[in-house]
């Protein structure tokens, strides 16, 4: 196994990464163009390209999807405010919403002001399809990630809308799969690929499950030839902007109000402030599965952005990895079994190269000690995140949020009703 010698990615990753002469992964040489691109002109071309999806004819110039964290208001607002295009905004119903994230969903609609579609798969269906994921695959995420990135698509062929407009590539993010100059674009390949870890709704299901093929329908991706007749592309912002989601989120916070979420098992309030489960069981799982956390992808990210030496992000991701998840009760409860069954499920998914069992049900990680991590190791601030236990009242998944229930100011205007 080789490390990068400047972040913390090993060639165990398992999006792919290469290393050069020097041992420099590929996700630090791409990021090198960063600051070595000409970022006006790169703007100039998106604008140019964008050019000819404005339509003067149409309601909507592009589609728009978001979610209630992860760069949806820092999109939208490049979308609206720099490329000055009407979009239709379409958002994915992952059942595992926070409070937080259903209240940054809320604000975006409201402060954007924009026409807004929501797809509910039957939440029976998602149950069964997690069921499925979660003990096969040890993804409890699946039909979330299958999800987001189908209904924009099918969005599009159906309302013949043709251009999709996404944040970041995480290939070209994390491992450098790409450089920026690639212009690399949605595919149906990479989904199943690297989105899907290689499980499409072709080769989900098998004879012994109780699912039908009606029931992946919501997830399928469409038809090449509806693709084709509508022209639908997705372009991705991160190559033509130079991304930096933290320094976005703050400055989304500064202008709409943007809502981050503390979590246990990372220093990173922003980026998945809208779901119980992704820096959670999801997480918990990555673990299991590939000996490491998102902690580790925030941490590399931050470290090639200077904000944190390779020394601290260690001791930071050492900390963090080793902390417990909060919320495995309410999936448990939401998917109808118990924490016994469900923790027997989860450790048939650990990797032995980074986990030994000593006895049943006592696992031990190979990697690290535990350590105390001094708070002044951590050089980031996340100005309006918010405490996502809620020790007030029970948590729970937010199903469905019809608005948001924002603190109001006190007016001292009197109403005048005629
Ligand atoms: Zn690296």
């Amino acid at each position: 196994m080789v490390e990068c010698k400047r972040c913390l990615y090993t060639s165990d990753h398992p999006l792919g990464i290469t290393f050069n002469d020097d041992g420099i992964c590929s996700g630090c040489l791409i990021h090198e163009e960063k600051d070595s691109l000409d970022w006006d002109s790169r703007l100039t071309d998106l604008k140019k390209l964008i050019s000819q999806y404005r339509s003067s004819k149409s309601k909507y110039d592009c589609i728009v999807p978001v979610s209630g964290s992860r760069d949806s208001y820092f999109i939208l607002h490049t979308v609206i405010n720099t490329l000055k295009l009407k979009p239709l905004v379409v958002s994915y119903n992952k059942y595992f919403n926070t409070n937080i994230g259903i209240q940054n969903l809320a604000n975006l609609r409201i402060k954007f002001n924009v026409d807004f579609q929501i797809k509910n798969v039957n939440p029976n269906t998602v149950k069964k399809i997690t069921r499925k994921s979660l003990y096969q695959f040890g993804n409890p995420y699946w039909h979330c990630i299958a999800g987001e990135t189908v209904f924009p698509v099918q969005t599009a062929v159906m309302m013949k809308i043709p251009l999709i407009i996404w944040g970041a590539h995480q290939g070209l993010e994390q491992t450098g799969m790409f450089s920026h100059l690639h212009n690399v674009e949605m595919s149906r390949r990479y989904r199943k690929d690297h989105d899907l870890f290689g499980h499409d709704t072709d080769n989900f299901i098998t004879d012994f499950d109780d699912l039908d093929d009606e029931d992946m329908l919501n997830y399928k991706y469409p038809a090449f030839s509806d693709i084709e007749s509508v022209g639908v592309r997705g372009i991705y912002l991160g190559n033509f902007i130079r991304w930096d989601t933290y320094a976005q989120h703050k400055k989304m916070v500064e202008m709409y109000g943007y809502k981050g979420a503390k979590f246990s098992r990372t220093f990173d309030a922003y980026d998945n402030a809208d779901s119980f489960v992704y820096s959670d069981l999801h997480d918990i799982l990555k673990l299991y599965k590939h000996g490491y956390s998102k902690v580790t992808d925030q941490a590399c990210r931050e470290i090639r952005f200077g904000r944190i030496s390779k020394k601290n992000a260690m001791k930071i991701v050492n900390f963090y990895e080793r902390q417990m998840p909060n919320f495995i009760d309410l999936f448990s409860d939401w998917l109808g079994t118990n924490n016994h069954s469900l923790q027997f499920a989860l450790n048939r998914h650990r990797n032995e190269k980074y986990w030994e069992q000593s006895d049943p049900d006592i696992w031990h990680f190979k990697k690290s000690k535990n350590i105390v991590l001094k708070p002044q190791l951590r050089n980031l601030t996340y100005p309006n995140s918010n405490d996502i236990v809620n020790k007030h009242s029970k948590n729970k998944y937010i199903t469905i949020g019809k608005g948001v229930d924002w603190p109001k100011k006190k007016s001292n205007k009197k109403i005048t009703w005629i």
